[in-house]
Parts: structure tokens; sequence; C-alpha cells
């Protein structure tokens, strides 16, 4: 019998990052993470596997991270939770734990349309073996078809398109692409972006069906209209991996994922969970959220692994960060878009600037950054923010969700001092963060 005083389930950005803190905050303690899979692939560099990166086995998380931290390590399914026992079944025998640390993450959901088994359609599952598959059948395949134009769908989209002679169509419910995240302007510019790389981008799409006879051959909509697909890929969301948290009778919670306080300890004492599998709050009124991202289950890991023996720390709620990329054009979003907040009942004031991100305007790679603040009206608390331009919005938009977090004003945002420097940053003069606040200031006198 394997057993050791942590045990971490899952080996993916909340598993090993729970591990990882588990042992700098419990520096004597034996620790153990049990996973499924061989090898871990990188979830947030999936769709690069197709263009960029070129194969499955150039995005994989490297297993030294484990053992420069003195965790070990168990390859194996676990199939069943003893909680009385504390024992976890394995196809490579028991595993005892004093605490376990659940990080068993998130599985694609199947939209209910007819059609979704036909062959050649495809969802995104975290695991070597079916990208593998996935690349090979995109080999011998022209049209492709992803529904759900979110940053995934958008993301395969454009590195599909790298791929010579491939037709991609994204297909959208709503009326914008990244609709859920970004305000409609930053979403028409994606939009107008993917057109000019090749892609089709078709919203207000309502798939009816995915048709074909044993392969896939077409998804048609509602409206009638119909796209030709010899491979479709579902990029529609994930939903929480509870069939073995649900099999020991653990609380779950509003939206169906493993119910946690926010110390992330579960209905047992015994045990935490963390990232895609664990139920989040909005950081924004404490309600259920829905939202899954690596920045997320990097919080609650750090919270979960820290609070095993004794809590140490507390989660404020989920605000929602994360960037994506498409050729040289950079978006980021944290916290409340200005429809989202509007739509939440807060009365908002936003603040919106266009600058060049070098200065003079004439240093190399110069190109216009532009960042959106959106406030609270009478509070002028920042509620959330929004960044388009290059590679530089990715540390943008965590400065802002840091600001988000901490719930800075516009006053605070707008007395900030900022480094600048001619090859690196916008003039200080016109600094985007600090001047989206000034703007929204004018605004709420
Ligand atoms: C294509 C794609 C791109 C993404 N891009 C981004 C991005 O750019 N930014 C961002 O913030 N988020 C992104 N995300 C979301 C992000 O990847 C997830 O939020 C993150 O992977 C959650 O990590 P996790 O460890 O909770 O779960 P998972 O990554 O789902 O890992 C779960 C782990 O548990 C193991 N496991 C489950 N059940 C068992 C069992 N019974 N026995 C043994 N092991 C088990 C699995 O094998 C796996 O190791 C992306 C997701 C996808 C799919």
């Amino acid at each position: 019998m394997h057993s050791a005083d942590i045990v971490v389930l899952g080996g993916s950005a909340a598993g090993i990052t729970a591990a990882i803190t588990a042992r700098r905050h419990h520096p004597d303690k034996s620790i153990l993470l049990v996973r499924k899979e061989k090898q871990v692939p990188i979830p947030c560099g999936i769709p690069y596997i197709y263009g960029t990166l070129g194969g499955p086995e150039k995005n994989l998380i490297p297993d030294t991270v484990l053992d420069s931290n003195k965790i070990d390590l168990l390859v194996s399914e676990v199939t069943q939770i003893d909680r009385k026992q504390c024992v976890l079944a394995t196809g490579e025998g028991e595993v005892r734990y004093e605490r376990l640390i659940l990080a068993t993450g998130s599985i694609p959901t199947q939209p209910p349309i007819p059609g979704v088994d036909l062959d050649g359609v495809f969802t995104i599952l975290k695991d070597v073996e079916h990208l593998v598959l996935l690349q090979q059948r995109l080999k011998q395949s022209r049209n492709i078809v992803i529904i759900g134009g979110g940053f995934i769908g958008i993301e395969f989209a454009d590195e599909i398109n790298k791929i010579d002679s491939k037709n991609v169509t994204v297909l959208e419910l709503a009326a914008n692409c990244l609709s859920l995240s970004y305000d409609a302007e930053f979403c028409s510019e994606m939009e107008t972006l993917l057109l000019s790389r090749g892609v089709t981008v078709r919203t207000s799409a309502t798939v009816a069906r995915i048709v074909g006879d044993g392969h896939v051959s077409a998804v048609e909509m509602k409206d009638g209209r119909s796209v030709s697909a010899d491979l479709v890929i579902l990029g529609i969301g994930a939903k929480a991996n509870v069939d073995l948290a649900k099999e020991t009778e653990l609380r779950l919670g509003l939206t169906g994922s493993v119910a946690v306080d926010r110390t992330m300890q579960t209905s047992d004492p015994a045990i935490f969970a963390c990232g895609d599998c664990a139920e989040k709050i909005s950081f924004f009124g404490g309600g259920p959220s829905p939202l899954k991202l690596a920045s997320i289950a990097q919080l609650e890991a750090r919270i979960a692994g820290a609070n095993v023996y004794g809590l140490r720390r507390e989660s404020d709620g989920t605000l929602g960060v994360w960037s994506t990329a498409v050729g040289d054009l950079a978006m980021g979003t944290a916290g409340l878009t200005e429809s989202m907040a509007k739509d939440r009942g807060y009365e908002v004031v936003a603040g919106t600037v266009e600058t060049p991100n070098r200065h003079p305007g004439g240093m190399p790679g110069t190109a216009p950054v532009k960042v959106k603040l959106v406030f609270e009206k009478h509070s002028q608390v920042l509620l959330g923010g929004q960044v388009r331009g290059t590679a530089s919005v990715g540390e943008l938009i965590n400065t802002i969700a840091a600001c988000v977090q901490k719930r800075m004003t516009a006053e605070d945002i707008a007395m900030f001092q900022m480094g600048t420097h001619p090859a690196l940053t916008a003039s200080p003069i016109a600094y985007p963060l600090v001047n989206a606040a000034e703007v929204a200031i004018s605004c709420m006198q």
C-alpha cells in the first residue's frame, strides 16, 4: 500500500500547484501526487499544438517540477475514495492519506444536439493520445468547423488556419465572439482580424444539428444555413469532473462542482478541493460562478495547499482574468465588462484611452494599445478592465486584475507612479492605465 501525509489527486494546473504549495508550507510532510495520465499536456497550450508548436509532444508539463519539490508521483487512475478509512483505490493498489486535495479538473461539455457522436466530431480532451488523434485527423480534413467562438474556439481556428489548404469556420451562438468576456468594440476587432486572416466567422449562429452518414459532412443551423465539415471541434465549455466526489458523497455546490468554503475545504474536513472541479463564488456579490480558468485554479491551489494542516488563507472569489492572442493582436480582460456590470445592476462610468505603446512613435515595435477601465460610479471602485494591443497586454491586464482585487478606486489608479521607457512602454504623459482612470474621473464630475 502507498501512503503519504498529503495526497493530491490530479496532475495538472491545480494539482501541481497545490502539491508545491503544500511542500512550501508543510516541509516535514510526505506528499504524493496521483494522476491517471503518463504525460500531462499544458492545457492552455493545446490550441498551439496544431499550428505554432507542431505537435502534442511539444506541449507537456515536465515532471522535474515534482522531483525538485520532493513530491512523489503515482501514475494510476483513482477509482474510489473511501473517506472512512482515508484510502483511495487505484489500479496500482490502495493509497492511504491523512489529508486529500482533490484536483480532478473538468471534462468538455457536449451540446444536446443531434450528430455530436458522429465520427469526426471532437471535443477538446486534455489527453495526449486524443490530441495526437486530432492532429492526424486534421491532416486528412479540409473543411473544419469550430462550434463556439470563445477564446479556445478562436485560438483553435487561427492555429488550424495556419496549416495549408484548410477552410476554417467558427460558429458562435451570440452576436459576437468572446462576448462573455469583452465589450462589443473589442470583440469586433478580433472578428475583423480573424476574417482578414482567412477564418470564416458566423455569429448569431445557433447550431441545430451535425449531419453525416457515419462520418460528419456538414453542420446545419436553425436559420437553415449549412456549412460543409470534414471535422468538427466542440469548444463550448467544460463541466466539473465530480464522479469520485459524488460517489463518496461529498457535498456538491449549486453549479454541480465540489462544494468548498473560502478556505477550499470540502464537506469533509480532511479533504480540500481546487481548480476546475471545485465550486466557485464570484468576487462580485458572492453568487455561484461558472468560470473555469488556470488563474483561478492557481489561486485555489495556493489556498488548498497552504490550508491542509490548519487554515491560513481564504479566497475573495473569482474575478476572471485571462488574455488571448491571434497573430500580433493580443487582448486581455479582468473582472466585469461594461455590459456585464450594467446587467448586474451597477451604475458605471468607463474610461477608454488609446495610445502608442512606445515613445516616440518611431521606436521599433510601436503599436497602439487601448485600455478600457470600468468603475462603479458612486464609490469609484474599479470593477474591471479590458486591454487590446500587442504582447505586453498579458502583463498589463494582470496589473488591472490586481487593482480590481484590491478594490482600488479611479483616484488610486490616477495617483500611480508608473515606470516608463521609450523602448518598453507608452509615454509617461500618455500612460494608458493612469489616463483611462483620469478620463473616467472627468466623467464622474
Ligand atoms: C484548450 C484549452 C485552453 C485553455 N486556455 C486557457 C488560458 O489561456 N488561460 C486560462 O486561464 N485557462 C485556460 N484554460 C482553462 C484551464 O486549462 C483550466 O482551468 C485548468 O486546466 C484547470 O486545471 P485543473 O488542474 O483544475 O484541471 P485539469 O487540467 O482538468 O486536470 C485534472 C487532472 O486530474 C486528473 N484526474 C482526474 N480524474 C482522475 C482520476 N480518477 N484518477 C487520477 N487522475 C485523475 C487528470 O488526469 C488531470 O491530471 C484552457 C483550457 C483548455 C481546454
